[in-house]
């Protein structure tokens, strides 16, 4: 009964808040990895972000004004994870926050000795547990394009919130039925253990350039490090996964339930680059500064039932109050994980 009343409510928001084809142009168009998606899974990926919208309020903080345009890049990115997932994949909390640029979020919490931390650090995205996810948009924007950025910023924090429905992040999200936890655990212990193996003794050498891993070294950080890392990279640049640790990349496929890589992926990808982008998707990239002058006036009033923005698209309306400089933040949940990574593009991937 219940699951019939959420297709209904589904069917419903799908049919009044159609998001503006322009919108959504402009925005695939900055998306090149989306090059790799058949027509009817694009329209799939709509009507998730239309959905997703609807569910999340993606707010500004430090009074950045959150563009529409804004918001629906990173509803795809976010989107692009759960397309064969389960409609309630981000269930559970309701805020996006997106600061301007890195933030340094100045959070005091005591572990379990009763000791109090001050963190205090720049970092450029964070999900919490049962809270927001927050992202720098400087990030966001520098991460549209993977190969020069080595980094998907929205699919990283995403990804540590598919980690955490199941509990406490480790690495293991919530498995489809059919799959086999201890397999995934055999086949992702190897891959992280000889990831972290290779990443010492890189560092060891003293980082020489040219032996860079592929994958960020940050991924040797933690098992849910690894795992959202190596999202990125599934989603991203599938085939450098997949030919670096292929038992892993057949288990992020199982479970994500798309594989990337095995659609001649590398030929599609690069004659996408070759256009520019340009053929397939109409809209031309790097507008977004454009239209960062021109946002909506979408914040404020918590008890708004929807925010109409500029270009006649309805919102959901934001649940918390924007978190601003000075304002409150609340208590992190203790596993909280950060992406701290460095503002300069390595161009690792060309
Ligand atoms: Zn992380």
């Amino acid at each position: 009964m219940w699951e019939r009343f959420l297709a209904w409510r589904r069917r419903r928001i799908l049919a009044t808040h159609a998001l503006p084809d322009e919108l959504w142009d402009e925005a695939i168009g900055m998306l090149d990895f989306l090059a790799l998606y058949r027509d009817d899974e694009v329209q799939a990926l709509r009507d998730r972000v239309v959905l997703f919208l609807q569910d999340k309020s993606i707010v500004g903080a430090q009074e950045f004004t959150v563009t529409p345009l804004m918001r629906v890049v990173i509803a795809i990115q976010a989107c692009v994870l759960v397309l064969y997932l389960e409609p309630d994949a981000y269930a559970g909390w309701s805020n996006v926050v997106v600061y301007p640029d890195e933030f340094r979020p100045r959070i005091e919490y005591e572990d379990e000795a009763g000791v109090v931390h001050v963190r205090d650090h720049e970092i450029a995205g964070e999900a919490w547990e049962g809270g927001p996810v927050l992202l720098s948009w400087a990030d966001v924007e520098r991460s549209r394009d993977f190969s020069a950025a080595g980094m998907n910023l929205v699919i990283h924090e995403f990804a540590h919130k598919l980690d955490m429905k199941n509990g406490a992040p480790d690495g293991i999200p919530g498995l489809r039925p059919g799959m086999s936890a201890r397999a995934w655990q055999r086949v992702a212990e190897a891959a992280y253990t000889d990831f972290v193996r290779r990443v010492e003794a890189w560092e060891a050498a003293g980082e020489p350039e040219a032996d860079a891993p592929l994958i960020d070294p940050y991924a040797a950080d933690a098992p849910e490090e690894f795992f959202a890392v190596c999202s990125e990279v599934f989603f991203a640049a599938p085939e450098v996964l997949r030919d670096a640790y292929p038992e892993y990349h057949a288990q992020l496929a199982a479970y994500y339930g798309q594989d990337l890589a095995a659609r001649g992926d590398a030929s599609v990808l690069q004659e996408f680059r070759r256009m520019g982008g340009a053929q397939r998707y109409p809209s031309s990239r790097g507008s977004i500064n454009a239209r960062r002058s021109r946002g909506s006036q979408d914040q404020g009033d918590t008890r708004t039932r929807s925010v109409v923005a500029d270009d006649g698209y309805r919102y959901a309306p934001p649940i918390l109050r924007p978190y601003g400089l000075g304002s409150a933040l609340p208590t992190p949940a203790p596993a909280s994980r950060r992406r701290s990574v460095s503002s300069t593009p390595r161009g690792r991937w060309r």
